[in-house]
């Protein structure tokens, strides 16, 4: 009984694998991951879980994501004992944000495309949504509330302490953040919580919508991931210390985060890149789509002075630390402001990664990022060594190789606005590459580097990497897909019927005319009404039309053997139809008696409280 709990052989022919396994050898084994305790929910006892196929490959997250918390850790604790040579371990630390829309229930049942995409495929934008900006500070609704404060215990049962609530941006869009723990847990946590959310909604008639852009017109929501490492001995690398030690150590370590982002950024920033998300990047509302990192004035002011810090010569490298080193007190956390369109930012004492999706399991990002980080650790450590083997002393060996770090991870340093054309150009300009084509970034796991990392590191194999590749395609496929589907139902069987029925009264309308008024009269009278007839007409054709465009081009997709090459042809043809008909189905909505509209509206949804 007790082995049972231990490892499982779940059949896991269902599970998308990314042809990591055929579904004659479709074996997979669960095992208990011990650093993440049990729990009981619905009087069953959940066990957190790895799972891998039979040859040994990882078919979930957890797993890379312990091995970069692994990874990550070996590397850390060879740095940090430069300073403290008594330190054991070094511990990933998450405080996760999590942002999200409720919804009233009816409402949401209501509408096909929220229930089976999670997202409306369409919604004229209401009269008023966030433009009076009146919501962030808004009262929270008394519905939700009591909601909130039901999740909340919940989730002290569970053993998560959730530290902050407030509204959002948008409307009925709200935020809560857990206090910030361990990596693994923090992610276990997370989900969790996002399972206990969805449950306790529909007690107080609400659904929790957790995807990236549920409304358009209106900010989506997103994941923060907080982000820092902790040793043994209760220190967090990325805290400005108060002696010149521990200065250094958090120089060190930032230094490496630097070049790690820099190095990777186009990794870690695919990581985000799921058709739910891509909805959201890249808007003024959101990260945009290429990564940059943020560091405050007062830390950006210092970097560059090690930057600039003369020649290697010994002498100046010396003068350069003591200068620097009697200056990072400064850097407090009041004294860095916070650049809310940077998509990861350094926040006083840790860095707070802003592009994840709100759906989004961000141990499928973070695990990139520790890998990353891991791997410049190593080689920080590996250039200091070998600095203090030809004579220099441990300190100045270090600033050598921080400068080194900071001036060729320049190039990943904003502070302006992340949001902005220049930005746009500056970025392109320094070489960083951003994400212009969703299924395209896909690709970056296949790249040489990415799997020297991945593998050097020990964190996930080839194989691994391809598997993960094929099963972003299918995801991406399979949700556009759905997506298509539910608006070509939405479009035929909802939107066309109910113009139909509204150019019938208009029809009739113009034909009492007709029979009432006389002639060189009822011309004048009925010229609007036809004028709308026209226009309902139109968009009924167009919509017809455009509907067929977009099924033809789902067959084209559907045809090709690569997932890839499908999902890219959704991404080019399907999607830019799908928008169209939407276009004509908003027109349509404010054409079209209010009575007859089929779908609640964007201002029920959003203000119904
Ligand atoms: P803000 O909205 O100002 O960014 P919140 O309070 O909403 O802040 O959320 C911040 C999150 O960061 C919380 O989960 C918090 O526990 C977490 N956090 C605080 N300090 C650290 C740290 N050193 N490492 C990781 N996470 C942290
Ligand atoms: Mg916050």
């Amino acid at each position: 009984m007790g082995d049972a709990l231990i490892q499982q052989e779940p059949d896991a022919s269902s599970f998308p694998s990314g042809g990591l396994r055929n579904t004659f050898e479709a074996r997979g084994y669960t095992a208990w991951d011990p650093s993440s305790p049990a729990f009981i929910m619905d009087q069953t006892l959940c066990i957190p879980t790895v799972f891998v196929s039979y040859t040994g490959d990882a078919l979930d997250i957890k797993t890379p994501h312990l091995k970069s918390l692994r990874a990550l850790d070996q590397a850390a604790v060879e740095v940090a004992r430069y300073f403290d040579p008594g330190t054991e371990n070094v511990n990933v630390v998450y405080g996760i944000e999590q942002e999200y829309f409720v919804v009233d229930l009816a409402l949401y049942r209501a509408r096909p495309d929220l229930m089976l995409c999670d997202r409306t495929l369409q919604g004229h934008t209401a009269a008023k949504d966030q433009q009076l900006e009146d919501h962030y500070f808004g009262n929270i609704p008394s519905r939700v509330m009591a909601f909130m404060k039901d999740f909340e215990t919940e989730a002290y049962k569970l053993g998560v302490y959730i530290k902050t609530r407030h509204n959002e941006v948008a409307p009925n869009q709200f935020e809560f953040a857990p206090y910030h723990e361990e990596a693994n847990l923090a992610i276990d946590h997370n989900q969790m919580i996002m399972m206990v959310m969805r449950k306790l909604a529909k007690r107080h008639n609400l659904k929790v919508i957790f995807h990236e852009k549920p409304y358009a017109g209106i900010n989506g929501s997103g994941k923060h991931c907080n982000w820092s490492l902790c040793t043994n001995k209760g220190v967090n690398v990325f805290s400005p210390g108060k002696t010149p030690q521990d200065n250094l150590q958090f120089l060190s370590f930032i230094a490496c985060t630097l070049k790690a982002v820099y190095e990777h950024h186009f990794l870690i920033m695919s990581t985000v890149a799921t058709l739910s998300n891509s909805y959201r990047l890249g808007g003024s509302e959101a990260p945009p789509a290429v990564l940059s990192m943020f560091m405050g004035s007062t830390l950006t002011e210092l970097l560059d002075m090690i930057e600039k810090g003369g020649s290697q010569r010994k002498k100046d490298i010396e003068q350069a630390r003591m200068e620097i080193v009697g200056m990072v007190p400064e850097i407090f956390p009041d004294n860095t402001d916070r650049n809310r369109t940077s998509p990861f930012a350094f926040t006083g004492n840790r860095f707070e990664f802003r592009a994840i999706g709100s759906s989004a399991n961000c141990a499928s990002s973070m695990l990139f990022l520790n890998t990353a980080v891991a791997q410049q650790l190593r080689i920080f450590k590996t250039l200091v060594d070998k600095e203090m083997e030809n004579g220099l002393k441990l300190e100045d060996a270090l600033m050598k190789i921080i400068r080194k770090f900071v001036k060729e991870s320049r190039h990943i340093r904003f502070e302006g606005n992340g949001y902005s054309e220049q930005w746009h150009e500056e970025s392109v300009r320094r070489g960083l590459r951003g994400i212009q084509n969703v299924t395209e970034a896909y690709k970056v796991l296949l790249e040489e580097k990415t799997v020297a990392l991945m593998e050097e590191m020990c964190v996930m194999n080839r194989r691994e990497l391809e598997g993960r590749f094929e099963v972003r395609n299918e995801m991406y496929v399979k949700k556009l897909q759905i997506e298509a589907r539910v608006m070509g139902d939405l479009a035929i069987n909802h939107f066309v019927p109910t113009a139909i029925r509204h150019q019938n009264l208009l029809l009739e309308n113009v034909r009492g005319l007709k029979e009432v008024f006389p002639a060189g009269e009822y011309e004048e009278l009925v010229s609007t009404q036809l004028k709308a007839l026209r226009k309902t007409a139109g968009y009924v054709n167009q919509m017809r039309g455009l509907v067929h465009d977009m099924i033809e081009a789902r067959k084209k997709a559907n045809k090709l053997e690569a997932l890839h090459d499908r999902a890219a042809v959704y991404a080019s043809e399907v999607l830019p139809v799908m928008e169209k008909i939407r276009d004509a189905a908003d027109h349509l909505e404010m054409i079209v008696d209010d009575e007859l509209w089929p779908l609640p509206k964007y201002r029920e949804l959003l203000f119904l409280r």
